[in-house]
């Protein structure tokens, strides 16, 4: 059994020179059959220069949105375990394939179902957290000299015998987990060839980072960098596995995630954004202890991931505003629902022409004057700023929806992280 518990050689060296790799393919990397064809070539040129290689793929294409469609137009409501039961398919199917794609290159492979591959979770459907691996079956196919393929993105409770899924993007987890559990190095191929300074579909010159720290990837998930999900940072934190962002469709170096301390830290690092955040205003909260504590206990109870909060006093009454991931609203909902049984009826409102643009950097801490920049610089566009939050190495602003490109585009530029003439975003090196 392994649970766990960091690898002692917590900076594992590239693939080439440790024993097994652990390579995530995401859903575009796997989205038609010659990609599947392609992901199988890589799977299998890393068999061959010696490593054990386990691969882990998303579903492929836009396999996940078309399943959660299907379940919408079924049952207004899906239940979460049969919605888990469909969604983890999804990278079933491209999982079988890529095996078979790689037994017609010559090799061996053999791909498993999260379950057989001893993913263990929480019994939480549709965001379960993995609890630890026991990869028996994949320790043994791997002995085998076989490929493995595990199906990312979900798991099995012993609680309830059942199939869970990790939340979106989750493929990331178990490609990090399992690295962890195997002490393996672990590669996360995407169709972009790493993290950059900001999102590059909304700024042509973001510069792509050649490392960065967990810290600052942590908080640039969590504030709407989609490249790495958040719990897989989390993970690689927790357990010391450097992790290597790169490209599917190339050889280049790709960014490390990795503990950076001691290095100079740069004041800002990138810009993010997210622009599916849900803003609830509730207004008329009893103005007394244990009313916030009351209304984030069901919040949590329902298992939303709350991102900024913010509580005034107006008369003798409470305003509270908070945001949540649009996939959040329907818990919220009910959350919010429980809390008026205890503290009387409150009013509620939802405001979703919202999106969130946020600055991270390690440096941020010991730099005055960073927020005020911040400001000036939506100022200057035009940008009205709705609500504030920050951390110690981050600053968000929830902002107009429609604003989020010119707003990430204009602090990228004004914190000058644009790209040289010879790191310019998505060229080889
Ligand atoms: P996959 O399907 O391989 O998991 P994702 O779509 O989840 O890939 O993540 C890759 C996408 O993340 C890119 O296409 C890019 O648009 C987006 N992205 C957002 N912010 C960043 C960033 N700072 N650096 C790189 N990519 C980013
Ligand atoms: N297929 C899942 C999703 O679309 C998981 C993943 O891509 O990692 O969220
Ligand atoms: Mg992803």
């Amino acid at each position: 059994m392994r649970d766990l518990t960091p690898p002692s050689d917590t900076h594992a060296a590239p693939a080439a020179q440790t024993d097994t790799v652990v390579m995530k393919f995401g859903g575009s990397s796997v989205a038609d059959p010659d990609k599947i064809r392609h992901v199988a070539r890589r799977l299998v040129e890393a068999r061959e220069r010696g490593a054990r290689v386990v691969g882990t793929v998303s579903a492929m294409g836009h396999t996940t949105d078309t399943l959660l469609e299907l379940a919408a137009s079924v049952s207004p409501n899906p239940h979460p375990r049969e919605l888990d039961m469909l969604l983890s398919t999804g990278e079933r199917i491209a999982c079988a394939l890529v095996a078979m794609a790689i037994h017609d290159l010559g090799h061996e492979a053999v791909s498993f179902t999260g379950s057989q591959a001893g993913i263990i979770t929480d019994p939480v459907h549709t965001k379960a957290k993995i609890r630890e691996i026991t990869p028996v079956r994949v320790l043994d196919a791997l002995d085998r000299g076989k490929i493995v393929l595990v199906a990312g993105f979900q798991g099995f409770s012993r609680d309830t015998m059942d199939v869970t899924t990790l939340g979106r993007g989750g493929t990331d987890a178990t490609a990090v987990a399992l690295a962890a559990a195997l002490g393996a190095s672990c590669e996360i191929y995407s169709d972009v060839p790493g993290v950059f300074t900001a999102d590059p579909r909304i700024v042509p010159d973001a510069r792509k980072l050649p490392e960065i720290s967990y810290e600052e990837m942590l908080e640039m998930a969590a504030s709407g960098a989609k490249v790495l999900m958040l719990r897989a940072v989390e993970l690689a934190r927790g357990h010391s596995v450097p992790v290597h962002a790169r490209s599917t469709f190339s050889d280049e170096e790709g960014t490390w995630v990795r503990d950076t301390a001691g290095m100079e830290q740069p004041i800002v690092s990138a810009v993010t954004h997210a622009e599916d955040e849900i803003l609830f205003h509730l207004r008329g909260v009893p103005d007394r202890p244990g009313a916030a504590a009351t209304i984030f206990d069901a919040v949590a109870a329902e298992h939303v991931n709350v991102d900024t909060i913010l509580q005034n006093v107006v008369g003798n009454a409470a305003e509270v505003s908070f945001s949540v991931p649009e996939d959040d609203v329907r818990a919220t909902r009910r959350a919010l629902e429980r809390a008026q049984e205890t503290l009387g009826a409150f009013e509620t409102e939802e405001i979703s022409d919202l999106g969130k643009v946020s600055i991270v950097g390690a440096g941020m801490r010991s730099h005055p004057g960073v927020a005020a920049r911040m400001f000036r610089t939506l100022a200057d566009e035009g940008i009205n700023i709705r609500l504030i939050s920050t951390s110690p190495i981050k600053i968000s602003c929830l902002i107009s929806r429609a604003a989020v490109p010119a707003a990430v585009r204009a602090l990228h530029a004004a914190f000058d992280l644009g790209a040289t003439d010879t790191h310019r975003a998505g060229d080889s090196e």
